[in-house]
């Protein structure tokens, strides 16, 4: 008897769920991070995009994020990891840089310089495998590094030259991460890169039609993936989130505006330059040489209406771009539509992104399915440094310092810690139940208990009933 009335009371507290995290359930509940880079939020405004409507109404859609600045690749993609601003996190640029020898290493190369990546702030990934769970990561910036010596349980490193746009290879990577990974692995957490619409956004621009066709080519994935997990069994634990680095603004030149051009610009000189990262796109950082920071501050700041020019020091706070050795003294950025050129215009993008993030162009867009999410609910914006904690929160695990906050997004779960009020109502009805279950179960066993000790003083045991027992089982009942 003792162990029904056990088994009652842990139900009926169960089912409050006063004592027990629905999220604690370390592992229970697994999570997908998908970057489709450069998906600005509003590209399934001039396109048919079926699978990733399903998907909103199945899920959680916010109108837009805001990345951090600057806004592009590598930076970006470590704040989604790390829930750190990029002065915070160090990897400041998709550049790899050494002041000293003047050396500058490419996107590419720079995901395999260890202490680029490396410099004190741990991705979600490591954390994770602290606590327990298991992790992979395919092509996600920051994905080849090791941090503190540990690296993914599984990874999969972009290979070079590799080609962003074919969907075939898309489906490849998909099946591995869906029917492998998740399937036969088990993992808890991965991180999965595409590297359009963003290639195709640059080289045609975002309002071209052949950055629809890839919008197109994104929804059919984002069906396929969804359509993977439920062939794998995934669709009551997994988790997914869709979301971008940045967005994607027009550029013009070729007469259309007046170029910025800081060879061009009276009393700037590169020969006052120890060391520059210009010519890549909307943004730039100098190191003047020594004495000659405020020669070349001088001459730049309000040299042309579109480029803003800071000191360090300077900088907006809300950028939360300069509190980091490695950002460099002077920081430069244009206005949408421009771009920063060095010596002479050399670069051909139609379409770019490093801009303010406070443009609507640079925001990416957002989505989440899943059981730990809310369907059919759109949220407003927010920034994309609270994704980090809301990926700890469905994982169960203890996040590392960083700068979001769950309260921003709790919102969109269906039951965070403290219980949803919905779920509270229900909780307390399925807890009276139990608890009448349970007074039920111990009637029926006080019942069948007399019943038995009648029946076993009927049949006269002299064995089994002491004297004493005997001789009080023999009054009169009342
Ligand atoms: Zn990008």
């Amino acid at each position: 008897m003792l162990w029904t009335a056990r088994l009652c009371l842990l139900f009926f507290v169960s089912s409050l769920g006063v004592p027990v995290d629905r999220y604690s359930t370390k592992g229970h509940q697994k999570l997908l991070l998908i970057s489709f880079d450069g998906f600005r939020w509003d590209y399934d405004r001039d396109v048919d995009t079926p699978n990733l409507d399903t998907m909103a109404k199945d899920g959680v859609k916010a109108r837009y994020v805001t990345p951090p600045f600057l806004t592009i690749t590598s930076p970006t993609h470590f704040t989604l990891l790390t829930g750190r601003y990029i002065e915070n996190h160090g990897v400041i640029h998709n550049m790899w840089f050494n002041i000293s020898t003047g050396e500058k290493q490419p996107y590419y190369a720079t995901q395999f310089k260890n202490e680029w990546w490396d410099n004190g702030s741990l991705p979600i990934w490591i954390t994770a495998q602290r606590q327990g769970l298991r992790t992979g990561s395919l092509h996600f910036p920051g994905t080849q590094p090791s941090y503190q010596g540990e690296s993914q349980t599984v990874k999969d490193v972009e290979p070079r030259f590799y080609n962003y746009k074919n969907e075939t290879k898309w489906r490849e990577n998909v099946d591995k991460v869906m029917d492998t990974w998740f399937g036969e692995m088990d993992l808890d957490f991965v991180s999965l890169y595409f590297g359009e619409p963003d290639s195709t956004g640059h080289k045609y621009g975002p309002d071209s039609p052949e950055r629809r066709e890839m919008v197109k080519q994104v929804d059919r994935t984002v069906g396929y993936i969804r359509s993977s997990a439920e062939r794998n069994g995934l669709t009551d634990s997994l988790n997914i989130i869709i979301t971008a680095d940045h967005g994607m603004s027009n550029v013009y030149r070729n007469g259309l505006v007046k170029e910025i051009i800081l060879s061009k610009i009276p009393g700037f000189s590169f020969s006052d330059i120890a060391f520059h990262l210009v010519d890549f796109g909307p943004s730039g950082m100098l190191l003047p040489r020594k004495g000659m920071l405020d020669t070349v501050y001088k001459a730049l700041k309000g040299a042309h209406p579109h480029l803003h020019v800071f000191k360090k020091e300077e900088m907006p706070k809300r950028l939360h771009f300069a509190n980091n050795n490695r950002i460099l003294p002077i920081i430069l950025f244009s206005d949408p539509g421009y771009v920063i050129n060095g010596f002479f215009p050399v670069q051909t993008h139609k379409g770019e992104h490093g801009f303010d993030n406070v443009e609507m162009d640079m925001k990416p867009f957002f989505r989440a399915v899943g059981p730990a999410f809310q369907k059919n609910l759109e949220v407003g914006p927010f920034e994309t440094v609270n994704i980090y904690p809301l990926m700890c929160h469905i994982l169960g695990i203890k996040p590392e310092p960083n700068d979001g906050h769950l309260d921003v997004t709790k919102h969109m779960l269906v039951s965070a810690t403290e219980g949803h009020p919905k779920d509270f109502k229900s909780n307390i009805f399925v807890g009276l139940a139990a608890v009448a279950g349970f007074l039920v179960v111990v009637f029926i066993v006080l019942v069948s208990f007399h019943v038995f000790k009648k029946k076993t003083n009927y049949t006269g045991s002299e064995k089994s009933v002491p004297p004493e027992s005997k001789e009080e089982t023999h009054q009169t009942p009342l």
